[in-house]
């Protein structure tokens, strides 16, 4: 059942990619499933001269598609107000606070004020100084940020981002946006481990022999090339996602499942990561860039990239976690551009018998595959075991088989956009599914050290074709411990 949120947001970046595409639907959508209805408003601001008539129609562009009626579209669009807006001017805020505070008396707002910061990272702290400094709070209600991604883009400028938005805003103020943490799939992770003791008891290096992440695309940079090209697919994928996932399926179970606790696991687990020296860079990351294939340029020759970019779009990489539950189980992951298919999905390989004894009875080579669980996170979402079998017929033989469950047609109707359950989550002041300072800190002094390394040599690019899993270095990180990736392109 719907719990009407009572709240203003102030969008800066109202006019910008992000707001059109993923914010009004995800608004659009509470609106509809009655999350937000009268005690709602926006103020959206941006460096272009609209007024409240431009915006909302752009706004009702962005929500038409997925409408019951026009009706329902102006109805919604009607809470929208636009400022134009230029963040260095601290007069502009005092505009701003004047259009809250009316607009809170209007819809009766009690004070709840959220500022989402969807600006170019260089503008996050300004922003939310400005707010302070010109106080745009209010007194009463409360006053929360949202801010998008990228948190820095090392530990050092995390850290001094973090710094300077704490002189505005305490950490249960701060609701730092990771999307793939409002992925249904990704929030199953807690329920098939905690909901399951017959998962939970066997979630260990006893019987776990690998966990691998792969979060796929199989498109080019594209437009985000100039962007791209100074972030890499290190920093773009596996500092924030891979790394939230990585926290989500290593944790041990909160006392409560409450933000405060599950972000304490989470913390817990990330700090027992064990950071690399630059040999072990070496030996446990793979970096990768694409080549040419047919149409497709190699990434040096993408429109924006330099031609002599070392800009990874492939990363492949082991990481272990060194605490008693995962000690001497590899974590593999991988994500990069132009892949053989679009796809994220977690693979836990559990242990085989140490001995094959059905080969060993028959006389044949082993045959038992290791259980996999699979949960795939999109395009489907579901779950899926491998076990083993005896092969039907005479003797005694093995086979595998599967176990799926997919979420069906009318349940995938059902899942929330993930902006539209952060922003649901952030009204309701549930950090849940948002990164924390400390979580934060840790994956990037992880990532530091692969960057730090790999900014230390030229790399051998390009190395992987277009339409394949990246170089063939990212298979023998596996082979070489006579492992492999559940997931391979030619399944
Ligand atoms: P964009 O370039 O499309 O829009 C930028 C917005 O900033 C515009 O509304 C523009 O008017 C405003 N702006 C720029 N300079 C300004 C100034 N001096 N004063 C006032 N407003 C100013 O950017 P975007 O793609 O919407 O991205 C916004 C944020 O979301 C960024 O932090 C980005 O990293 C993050 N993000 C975007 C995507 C995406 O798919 N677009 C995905 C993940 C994260």
């Amino acid at each position: 059942m719907a719990t009407e949120q009572t709240a203003l947001i102030t969008l800066f970046g109202a006019t910008g990619d992000l707001a059109s595409r993923k914010l009004y639907p995800a608004l659009f959508n509470l609106y509809k499933k009655g999350e937000i209805k009268e005690h709602f408003a926006l103020i959206g601001t941006g460096r272009r001269e609209w007024d409240d008539d431009k915006f909302r129609s752009v706004v009702s562009d962005s929500v038409k598609g997925a409408a019951d009626s026009d009706q329902q579209v102006s109805d919604f669009a009607s809470h929208f107000y636009y400022k134009s807006h230029d963040v260095t001017n601290p007069e502009h805020y005092k505009v701003l606070k004047g259009v809250a505070d009316q607009l809170d008396a209007k819809y009766d707002l009690k004070g709840n004020r959220i500022f989402y910061i969807s600006l170019a990272p260089r503008f996050f702290s300004l922003v939310a100084n400005n707010l302070k400094q010109q106080n745009v709070f209010s007194d009463n209600g409360f006053n929360r940020l949202i801010i998008e991604k990228p948190f820095g883009h090392d530990f050092e400028s995390a850290q001094e981002l973090n710094d300077s938005l704490s002189s505005a805003f305490d950490e249960d103020q701060v609701f730092r946006i990771d999307h793939y943490l409002g992925k249904e799939m990704v929030q199953n992770i807690a329920a098939l481990r905690f909901g399951n003791p017959m998962i939970e008891s066997v979630w260990n290096n006893k019987f776990i022999d690998n966990v691998q992440v792969t979060l796929a695309e199989n498109m080019g940079v594209g437009e985000r090339a100039g962007y791209y090209d100074t972030s890499g697919a290190l920093r773009d994928m596996v500092q924030n996602h891979i790394m939230q996932i990585l926290s989500l399926l290593a944790m041990d179970e909160p006392n409560k499942y409450k933000d405060v606790e599950i972000r304490a696991q989470k913390v817990k687990a990330l700090q027992s990561l064990h950071i690399y020296d630059e040999d072990e860079v070496a030996k446990n990351f793979v970096r990768g860039q694409y080549g040419a294939n047919g149409d497709q340029k190699d990434y040096r020759h993408e429109d924006n990239v330099p031609e002599d970019s070392n800009t990874e779009t492939f990363v492949a990489g082991k990481l272990e976690f060194q605490n008693n539950r995962w000690a001497g189980v590899p974590f593999y992951v991988r994500t990069g551009k132009l892949l053989a298919d679009k796809f994220a999905r977690i693979d836990v390989v559990f242990k085989k018998p140490a001995l094959d004894d059905f080969a060993r009875a028959n006389g044949t080579a082993p045959q038992l595959l290791p259980s996999v669980l699979t949960i795939k996170i999109e395009p489907d979402s579901g779950f899926e075991m491998q076990l083993n079998k005896k092969h039907v017929g005479q003797g005694y033989t093995t086979d595998s088989f599967k176990f799926t469950h997919d979420l069906t047609d009318s349940e995938m109707k059902e899942v929330p956009l993930p902006y539209e359950r952060l922003i649901n989550d952030a009204m309701k002041g549930d950090h849940t599914n948002f990164a924390s300072w400390a979580e934060v800190a840790q994956a990037w002094k992880f990532v530091d050290q692969i960057e730090k390394f790999w900014n230390s040599k030229k790399a051998d690019f390009p190395n992987y074709t277009p339409g394949t899993m990246g170089p063939k270095a990212a298979e023998e990180l596996l082979t070489r411990s006579g492992r492999n990736w559940a997931f391979r392109a030619e399944d």
